[in-house]
């Protein structure tokens, strides 16, 4: 049965917020690794999906239900997988930014300081060791490019 929730739009290059269907979520599998090291992270019992995001937005991944649920792009949920991944960093700190959402709700600004706060630690949760200089610039480049709502705030 088709559903029309608000999404709430992730760490992405653009930053966007959108509204889509997200009924096909159901079609997909969860992935308990990656809820896993959410739970270790948050304390949260959240469902992740690896799912291809509509062509119509730029974000990367999505928090949805009431911050039940998060959706990767699967190229980002594979680099959380994957130990040898070269975007395994901006993969996390994406991840971090949807964990945000689920701890401290809607905002855009909230979500991105819990994401800037713990995103190494969930990236050592999930076995990528200690980032290098080079990641960590990555996901600070990542998070300048954010508008402003995203790096300054404030809630509303
Ligand atoms: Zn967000």
């Amino acid at each position: 049965m088709s559903q029309w929730v608000a999404i709430i739009a992730g760490l992405s290059v653009a930053g966007m917020v959108a509204l889509v269907c997200a009924s096909a979520a159901q079609a997909y599998r969860p992935v308990p690794r990656l809820e896993r090291a959410v739970l270790a992270l948050s304390g949260k019992h959240v469902t992740v999906y690896c799912r291809a995001l509509p062509k119509d937005t730029d974000a990367q991944s999505y928090v949805v239900d009431n911050a039940w649920t998060i959706e990767i792009q699967p190229t980002f949920c594979y680099a959380l997988l994957d130990r040898e991944s070269a975007v395994a960093a901006e993969a996390s700190a994406i991840l971090a930014h949807e964990v945000g959402h689920a701890v401290r709700g809607g905002c855009e600004f909230a979500a991105e300081t819990y994401a800037m706060t713990n995103w190494t630690r969930l990236y050592r949760i999930l076995g990528h060791g200690t980032p290098t200089l080079a990641d960590r610039a990555l996901v600070l480049t990542a998070h300048d490019t954010l508008p402003s709502a995203y790096t300054k705030g404030p809630c509303r």
